[in-house]
């Protein structure tokens, strides 16, 4: 029986309300009236519930979809206006106990290299990416209590906060790792990560059995229920996920938003972040062998009612998607890329030769930061190196209370053009140091509270002259 309050994941996610609201859009995809009436909510910008959401996805009428688009442009602009926050992944090891089938990680996948970084190898990944220009990490690794303990994960977060090379610095480091203990949460918490993420690959539960063979994360209940456990051990900040092409797409956008609804319902605090990966070509994966997988244009749209079914709900898009389709999607709703992306352990500070293979995936996005960052720019976006919510404790209800109030958006435009700048300062290739200079005259101009503003260009002045890390 449906019901979002239940700690009971086949209860907050139940596959009958599911069924029946695929059912409901199905049927009233040509409802103009009532289409209509869900988009005069859907513009009040306060989000959809996943019935309204998955009517809006299933509409066929030609002229509302086009209005979906829109609006969901218009609150991209609205709510992140042209800023994206960039990141990097940073893969720890990839030895892992499970069996998950579209994963080359999983246990019994024999010929892929399997490593683990010890703490001095982490330190040369994390200087690589400080002399990329990253400051925001989001860590990975396989489950696996024996190699990857919870200990190890502490250690190598202190570590990588430690390193400070140059001028650079890690100031938020994400943590993408398996469902654990409320325990192992609060030690993460207390480590002073930023966003716990984890992806929930399928809400279709007897997909996620026969797609998790073996392994502890064959779990669904375990592994769904995370969240909760992550909330109750105090990380405010939780990334939520699916791998598109595991199981029909429309399952699992009304999964997804099921389980916003239900953190929303129980905490009182939604997902900081949605990632919306398409399952890719790796080692001895091969996306052929999925038959669910979606075209881009079925992606775009998936994106777009996300954006606005969630407003407040950042979305994060990786370089598993080509430069072209990411240029799509970012007008829709994106609010975070990767950029310069390795994602084989080690793979900074030195690429693999020919006959090591420790990638989870093969990127289809090749470029340098450098060339991300430029990119962007000419494209009208604002690279963003911000971290500061983390950092000034804007974080869960808090966070989501000022995003609420729009007051938000008084950080976040200076805090993006002082962390561009000094990345134009400390890493930038000349070209691109030279858009960087001429967007960031543009665009302070768009700051619209005057002592702000005012605060804005001498603290970017001092970052000329050599001081780092302001923030509002
Ligand atoms: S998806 Fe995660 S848990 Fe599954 S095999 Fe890959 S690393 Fe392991
Ligand atoms: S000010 Fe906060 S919400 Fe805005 S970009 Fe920075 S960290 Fe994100």
């Amino acid at each position: 029986m449906y019901n979002v309050k239940s700690m009971k994941a086949e209860e907050f996610i139940d596959y009958y309300e599911i069924m029946e609201t695929l059912d409901y859009a199905q049927r009233n995809r040509h409802n103009r009236e009532l289409l209509n009436s869900v988009m005069e909510k859907a513009r009040l910008k306060k989000g959809l519930s996943h019935r309204e959401a998955l009517l809006l996805f299933n509409c066929d009428i030609s002229e509302i979809n086009e209005e979906i688009y829109a609006l969901a442009k218009q609150i991209k602009l609205d709510f992140y206006g042209n800023r994206i926050v960039m990141f990097a992944p940073l893969y720890l090891s990839n030895y892992c106990v499970n069996g998950c089938t579209y994963c080359p990680y999983h246990c019994q996948n024999k010929h892929i290299t399997r490593k683990k970084l010890s703490q001095e190898e982490i330190i040369k990944e994390v200087i690589a990416l400080q002399d990329m220009g990253h400051k925001r990490l989001a860590i990975e690794s396989g489950e696996d209590n024996i190699n990857n303990p919870i200990e190890y994960i502490l250690e190598s977060i202190k570590t990588i906060y430690s390193i400070k090379h140059k001028n650079g610095a890690i100031r938020r480091v994400n943590v993408n790792i398996a469902a654990t203990t409320v325990e192992n949460y609060r030690k993460l918490k207390d480590a002073g990560i930023g966003t716990y993420i984890l992806f929930q690959e399928t809400y279709n539960k007897e997909s996620y059995e026969t797609l998790h063979p073996t392994g502890p994360k064959h779990n669904y209940a375990y592994h769904t229920e995370a969240m909760d456990r992550a909330m109750e051990g105090g990380i405010d900040d939780v990334g939520l996920g699916v791998l598109f092409g595991l199981e029909n797409h429309q399952f699992e956008l009304a999964g997804i938003l099921m389980h916003a609804e239900h953190l929303e319902a129980v905490h009182g605090v939604g997902p900081h972040t949605i990632s919306v990966p398409r399952i890719k070509r790796a080692d001895d994966i091969n996306p052929d062998d999925f038959t669910q997988g979606i075209d881009d244009d079925t992606f775009a749209k998936i994106i777009s009612v996300i954006r606005i079914a969630v407003p407040y709900t950042g979305m994060i898009i990786s370089t598993r998607e080509s430069a072209k389709c990411r240029e799509r999607v970012l007008e829709l709703g994106i609010s975070q890329i990767s950029g310069g992306s390795r994602t084989s352990v080690g793979g900074y500070a030195e690429p693999e030769s020919d006959d090591e293979n420790s990638s989870q995936f093969d990127v289809s996005d090749n470029r340098t930061l450098d060339e991300v960052v430029n990119w962007l720019m000419k494209n009208n976006h604002i690279p963003s190196f911000c971290t500061a919510c983390y950092r000034e404790g804007r974080t869960g209800d808090r966070f989501m209370s000022l995003c609420k109030s729009g007051q938000i958006s008084n950080c976040c435009l200076p805090n993006a053009l002082m962390t561009l700048k000094e990345y134009l300062e400390d890493y930038a290739s000349k070209d691109t140091r030279n858009l960087g200079n001429v967007l960031i005259e543009k665009e302070i101009e768009n700051i619209s509270n005057p002592k702000v503003k005012m605060l804005a260009e001498e603290y970017i002045k001092n970052i000329h002259k050599g001081q780092r890390d302001f923030r509002f």
